[in-house]
């Protein structure tokens, strides 16, 4: 049964991050700076490489790889929630490569910014405080419903 309750937008920021930034550490800070403790997040544009994550659900952990080479980021799409009381960035990222090739998985510090245009929506509402899932493993939402 999904679990799930009602979320109020607050505000819309919306901008573009540092060129050589980090793209997942750009995007924390501007929740930082802006206090967001619940949100939903967009963005795309183009990195110079990236790193990101596949989840093996066998063995419970995150593979890494890294992307070195320039690439377009189709869309990170991504929340803001609370982890160990702190806010939390949670993103995903789809890019291409030169030949049009979609490339992506779970955006991993690493990914470093050409260009990139983002829209942060802040949210209102009771914490989402992420948990560990015994079924799989993962940081999720604990509570709802
Ligand atoms: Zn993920």
């Amino acid at each position: 049964m999904p679990k799930y309750r009602d979320v109020t937008p607050q505000r819309i920021v919306m901008g573009r991050l540092a060129h050589d930034g980090d793209l997942i550490e750009e995007l924390s800070a501007v929740c930082k700076a802006e206090g967001v403790k619940l949100g939903r997040l967009e963005a795309f544009g183009a990195v110079r490489k990236a790193r990101v994550a596949f989840y093996d659900q066998e063995a419970r952990t995150y593979d890494f790889f890294e992307i070195d080479e320039p690439l377009e980021i189709l869309k990170v799409i991504g929340n803001v929630s609370l982890k160990d009381g702190e806010p939390i960035v949670h993103a995903h990222i789809t890019l291409s490569k030169p030949d049009g090739q979609a490339v992506g998985g779970h955006l991993a510090p690493g990914t470093q910014v050409f260009a990139c245009e983002f829209l942060l929506e802040i949210l209102e509402g009771q914490p989402f405080t992420r948990g560990y899932d015994e079924p799989t493993g993962l940081p999720l939402w604990e509570g709802l419903g």
